[in-house]
């Protein structure tokens, strides 16, 4: 590392990058290369901030997994000559996407922040300043040349978190983004202020290794009280599903009928793995705890713990993509590969 911090700033759309066009009162993206003609504050940090912007950018909501390769293939080309990287999202699946790119990079050694905002850059009450500038600080910040942070998170409204462990909670809030399950990695107040205690380690000396295979097809299955046999038959038939996870209630649970069971067991004997996550944005399953989960244990349900339903869906269109042997898939799910999971 020199002794300025070389940053990219990766912009592929979203909010954040937005004015508003005062004579039609509408919000239009803007050309991100004059970022710092927008933010005059960014001069003032002590960093090299090189942009890269998404040729079109995107509203989050047409993310998909071949912009998480996109996204990926950018920080990889980079890697070497940068010292930590900024990727500015749209909020609405910022989850999916920071804990998407979490999984495909093994062995970080260098921050990924994401951020966004929820009021355009160029609007008065804009909360998109104060979540740039910190995150370039944050991807900024080292000491005795190794980043403070070495894997990808995701930081807003004064909070630095672990990117796999959020879940966008508020279309309203400054505090849009929860980590219902893991404590906040760090805090911006007077001083930045890293938790020591829960950031990733750091080695240096493990090569990075990206896996760009990625497939998604797999489905959600959400619960509720009534669901028709029909509906979770077509569901589980679809063709060519290669993976589930089921939205069950609390620790994990789910009606007890015969159809119900039976069907779940069919899913899996055809080598579908089914991940079971909860339904409640805190706490875990589970599995076996009660006698309504305790038959989804005995078919062979992969059991999700305390992991996020963005973060789940992540890592299993990740393993899905690397191709995990299916009488291995269970056992590589339920282990945490980036501290999504206890
Ligand atoms: N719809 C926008 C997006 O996710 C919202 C935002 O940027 O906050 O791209």
């Amino acid at each position: 590392m020199t002794n300025i911090p070389n940053i990219l700033l990766i912009y592929t759309g979203g909010t954040i990058g937005m004015v508003k066009d005062y004579k039609t009162n509408t919000l239009k993206s803007f050309d991100f290369e004059q970022i710092k003609q927008k933010i005059p504050e960014l001069k003032l940090l002590n960093c090299h901030i090189q942009t890269i912007s998404f040729i079109t950018p995107i509203d989050s909501s047409n993310m998909n997994p071949k912009y998480w390769v996109q996204i990926a293939e950018i920080i990889e080309s980079y890697y070497d000559g940068m010292d930590g990287f900024v990727v500015l999202s749209g909020t609405d699946t910022m989850s999916y996407t920071s804990s998407a790119i979490s999984f495909m990079f093994e062995n970080l050694s260098k921050p990924i922040i994401f951020t966004g905002s929820q009021l355009p850059i160029g609007d008065l009450r804009t909360d998109a300043k104060e979540n740039l500038i910190t995150a370039i600080q944050i991807a900024a910040t080292h000491k005795d040349g190794i980043p403070k942070i070495g894997e990808v998170c995701l930081y807003f409204e004064y909070k630095l978190y672990r990117a796999n462990r959020t879940t966008k909670v508020s279309a309203e809030q400054f505090e849009a983004y929860h980590s219902p399950n893991f404590p906040q990695l760090g805090e911006s107040g007077v001083h930045l202020n890293f938790n020591k205690r829960v950031v990733s380690k750091i080695d240096q000396s493990k090569k990075l290794i990206l896996r760009k295979n990625v497939n998604a097809n797999i489905v959600i299955l959400k619960l509720f009280p009534g669901i028709k046999e029909q509906v979770v038959k077509c569901i589980l038939e679809i063709e060519n599903l290669q993976g589930v996870i089921l939205e069950t209630y609390g620790a994990g649970n789910a009606p007890t009928e015969k159809w119900f069971i039976n069907l779940l067991q069919n899913a899996i004997k055809k080598n579908i793995p089914l991940v079971n996550v909860s339904q409640c944005i805190s706490g875990s399953v589970d599995l076996g705890y009660y006698e309504t989960s305790s038959q989804l244990k005995e078919i062979g349900m992969i059991d999700g713990k305390d992991i996020t339903t963005e973060s789940a869906v992540a890592k299993l269109i990740y393993l899905i993509g690397v191709g995990i042997p299916a009488d291995q898939f269970k056992k590589t799910f339920e282990i945490p590969l980036r501290g999504e999971m206890v």
